[in-house]
């Protein structure tokens, strides 16, 4: 029985350990604790549990293990410095170790006549096998060898931890060490139905197996386990926010489709919806009809009409004396919807209101006062709309665009501005689709509605790969698109938007282009310029007035220029491959056959030449996002610190799905039959989930 508190306590009191060791474990490694070694998992195993016989090496024979006698030693002085050899026989023949570094010690250690069992490479020289630097067990008889002969953990370790006797080997008898003090039975964190519905072997267990399988199959079902508990404990935290603490989220019902919806949808609508974007209104009128706060992610790759979806969501609130807003991350963007919602608006007399950084003096005065007296029914703005200032008369609804680029705190702050005290429905609407399991783990407390379908008539953009010797080909290309009266937009990747290399490369393409598009206006933005002059070029080459845009990524989302059908992404090997979806997602946005063309230089790694390829081989924003996360990896994937996405040491989002599912149906039953955690079978569950909400305790603001 492992005592109390054992996986507190600190390393040194590991035998075999000392300060000293105990010290470099912590500064090396950061292992501190007995807990901490425990969870520090084998990097690979090596399967040393089939015992060789020397007459079977084969030139190709990588690994060996062998137990047999040392028959002779020789010690000899090479060139530069000690070199040993021995000579070890098995009873099918006789083969050479050899040792260049430490010889002096491993001869003082060496004993000829000893059996001992040999781990290794064997290398053919001639008639003569030789094996460098064997690993050696020895000790005791035939029977006490073979106990070695067993699948074998590599720990990761380093120089310094190696020069202290712990390299992987030392590393492993630590761990056997800490078996031994401490016994396996570590407190079971997961009641027993969960154990014996998903077939999953006890904790302790589990532990040792990870550490020291007996055989492959025990040590996937160890893994298995412990890569379920990792999934477990965080979905265990989506389900009780989504079954315990939402639902007292009040929030007003909006329970008639009324006038606005109606007659909008009716007479002004300007083309009919898609199939996608009719069901997902339907999902999000069938929340807003409850007392209960909406949560809702919009996911739909760009241009697949989420405007729409939200604007007629929004005159759901309308309809039922309710204010909607709208937050968008740039003010290009906001401005954008804020010109769309207002034509679409025009016919049913809503008044909408823009509110920006840009917005200043009366005119934010007289919007200010529109939002406060409900004269303004729509709101639709950038952080701006955060501002204490900004107080509505009956704040019903908050459709929030491009999410990730706001912060958990941000968005409840909007929501603290709902009516009546009560919290607001929230939308949440993102081009960047998340692969399903992220997306339930990031956003596992939220609902997901998908936009799974394009408007009709869409071509899909057809993107390739060009190097530098092909410029004056890509020029060519790019000439005859203007002279078919087309617009061509040029990106240049920013790394960061402080250095100054990058705006160079932005300001000398603008100057190649200039020159080289003579007859043709050129324009250009980048994050450095002041919002006033970016929005200038932007609605000049909007309206036409320039051909060529030359950009950063702020260009990224969202922007929508029909005319647009070429898209040239410079050093596009530079970009992750969601950014580049985005960036592509710039044209083809109105009847004409659009490009994509990725210029990448020859020195593209290999990760880069994967992006570009699936940029290639599809224009499906999820398989994209699929493939960008296998890529990447998941925290990559969301790119930003505070996405809240647990660490897990095991278990992977990409590979280990169908375990993902289970364990998110184990926590969910969980909370919703024992949503307090108060049954008596559910005590050391309730207890460890304690612990770990204060671990993760990243995501609490939400409530
Ligand atoms: P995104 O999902 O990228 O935000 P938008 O809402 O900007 O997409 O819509 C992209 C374009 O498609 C817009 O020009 C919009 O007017 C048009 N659109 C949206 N829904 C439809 C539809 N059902 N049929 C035809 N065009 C549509
Ligand atoms: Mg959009």
């Amino acid at each position: 029985m492992a005592q109390p508190g054992i996986w507190k306590t600190e390393l040194a009191y590991l035998k075999k350990v000392g300060p000293t060791r105990a010290d470099l474990l912590k500064s090396e490694l950061g292992l501190m604790t007995f807990g901490d070694l425990l969870q520090f998992f084998p990097r690979k195993y090596i399967d040393r549990s089939k015992l060789g016989s020397i007459r079977d090496i084969r030139p190709d024979t990588s690994q060996i293990t062998l137990m047999g006698r040392i028959t002779g030693i020789n010690a000899m002085r090479g060139g530069r410095g000690n070199r040993l050899t021995a000579t070890f026989s098995d009873g099918t023949g006789s083969i050479e170790l050899t040792w260049f570094k430490n010889a002096r010690f491993v001869q003082q250690t060496l004993k000829a006549g000893e059996e001992v069992v040999i781990f290794g490479n064997p290398r053919q020289f001639g008639r003569t096998i030789q094996i460098a630097h064997p690993e050696i067990e020895r000790g005791g008889d035939r029977d006490a060898l073979t106990q070695h002969l067993k699948i074998v953990p590599v720990y990761q370790t380093t120089e310094k931890l190696s020069r202290a006797g712990l390299d992987s080997k030392g590393i492993r008898k630590l761990v056997e060490q800490l078996f031994e003090q401490a016994g396996t039975s570590f407190s079971e964190v997961l009641p027993l139905w969960v154990l014996q519905q998903c077939r999953l072997p006890g904790r302790g267990e589990a532990f040792r197996n990870i550490h020291f399988p007996a055989d492959e199959a025990t040590l996937e079902t160890a893994k298995r386990r412990l890569k379920f508990e990792e999934f477990f404990f965080f979905q265990m935290l989506m389900a009780q926010r989504k079954l315990v603490e939402q639902p007292k989220h009040g929030s007003h019902p909006f329970p008639v489709v009324g006038q606005l919806f109606n007659d909008f949808y009716a007479h002004h609508i300007p083309f009919p919806l898609t199939e996608a974007q009719k069901r997902v209104i339907k999902e999000i009128r069938m929340d807003l009809r409850k007392p209960m706060q909406m949560n809702r992610l919009v996911q739909g790759d760009v241009g697949s009409g989420k405007t729409m979806v939200a604007f007629m969501s929004m005159l759901l609130a309308l309809d039922n004396g309710f204010q909607a807003a709208l937050m968008a991350p740039t003010e290009i963007l906001a401005e954008q919807h804020h010109n769309n919602i207002a034509k679409y608006s025009k016919h049913l007399g809503i008044h909408v209101g823009l509110l920006t950084g840009s917005v200043k003096g009366a005119e934010r005065k007289q919007v200010l006062a529109g939002v406060q007296q409900g004269i303004i029914r729509i709101l639709i703005g950038t952080h701006a709309v955060l501002e204490d200032s900004v107080v509505f008369e009956k704040l019903g609804l908050v459709v929030v665009d491009e999410q990730h680029k706001f912060g958990v705190m941000q968005r409840a702050k909007l929501w603290g501005k709902g009516a009546g005290g009560l919290f607001p429905h929230n939308m949440v609407m993102t081009a960047t689709p998340i692969p399903r399991t992220l997306a339930l783990t990031v956003y596992g407390d939220v609902d997901v509605s998908k936009i799974d379908e394009l408007p009709p008539g869409r071509k899909p953009i057809v993107t390739a790969v060009r190097t530098e010797a092909q410029r004056l080909h890509v020029f060519g290309f790019m000439r005859n698109e203007l002279e078919s009266g087309r617009q061509v937009y040029v990106v240049y990747p920013l790394v960061e938007e402080s250095e100054k290399s990058d705006l160079l490369a932005v300001t000398e393409g603008y100057e190649a282009l200039t020159r080289a598009f003579q007859g043709y206006h050129v324009g250009i933005v980048h994050g450095k310029m002041k919002s006033e002059a970016k929005d200038f070029e932007m609605q000049r080459f909007k309206k036409g007035e320039t051909r060529i845009l030359v950009a950063t990524t702020v260009i990224e989302v969202g922007v929508d220029v029909p005319n647009a059908s070429v898209i040239v992404v410079e050093n596009a090997d530079k970009f992750g491959l969601s950014q580049l979806h985005q960036l592509r997602g710039r044209v083809g946005r109105g009847q004409h056959q659009s490009y994509c063309i990725l210029m990448a230089g020859k020195q593209a790694s290999e990760d880069a030449r994967k992006r570009l390829s699936a940029m290639v081989d599809t224009n499906d924003g999820f398989k994209i996002a699929e493939i960008d996360m296998e890529i990447r990896g998941p925290g990559d994937f969301l790119g930003v610190r505070q996405s809240g996405l647990p660490e897990m040491k095991l278990a992977s989002l990409t590979e280990d799905a169908e375990l993902f599912y289970e364990a998110r149906d184990a926590a969910f039953s969980m909370i919703s039959n024992d949503p307090l955690l108060g049954l008596p079978e559910h005590s050391l569950t309730a207890q460890y989930f304690q612990k770990y909400q204060k671990k993760v305790g990243v995501l609490k603001d939400i409530a």
